[in-house]
């Protein structure tokens, strides 16, 4: 499972749901505990799909979930 969530600078990333910190391209360590999760995947792929989706709208969240159990 990955967890989908926003850097503080405005980027939308991902990373496994284990993790414990995440760093994003503008050098800003996140803390995934501490991360507000917006959405989760269950592989790297959807995830990557989603980021790019919340790139592209930037408005909110409208029902992205886990497609399996
Ligand atoms: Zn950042």
């Amino acid at each position: 499972m990955f967890v989908v969530f926003r850097c503080s600078c405005g980027r939308h990333l991902y990373a496994p749901k284990d993790a414990k910190t995440r760093t994003c391209p503008c050098g800003k360590r996140t803390i995934l505990s501490k991360a507000r999760v917006l959405a989760q995947a269950e592989d790297a792929f959807a995830a990557g799909e989603i980021v790019r989706t919340l790139q592209l709208d930037g408005h909110g969240m409208t029902g992205f979930k886990p497609a399996g159990p």
